[in-house]
């Protein structure tokens, strides 16, 4: 498992067969995604939870393609910690 998705799996407590929700619509998570990704100084400094998002494919998607939709998330993801 990558860095990153030990993080945000260990941060809610998830096991790696657990059912993940989607953040932002409850489906299937598959990807954690990095709310902010133009972290500077080597990828490590991306990897806190604050920055990681789980979403489904969809979403995933939607989260590279439109700004907007990426700041909604992050808000979203704020409220949860
Ligand atoms: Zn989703
Ligand atoms: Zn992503």
């Amino acid at each position: 498992m990558k860095k990153y998705k030990q993080i945000y799996f260990f941060y809610f407590g998830y096991g790696e067969q657990d059912f993940i929700p989607c953040e932002y619509c409850g489906n299937e998570a598959v990807d954690v995604h990095h709310l902010d990704n133009k972290g500077m100084g080597g990828s490590k400094s991306k990897d806190y939870i604050g920055n990681l998002i789980g979403l489904c494919r969809e979403c995933h998607n939607k989260a590279h393609s439109y700004v907007k939709f990426n700041n909604k998330l992050k808000e979203i993801h704020k409220s949860k910690l």
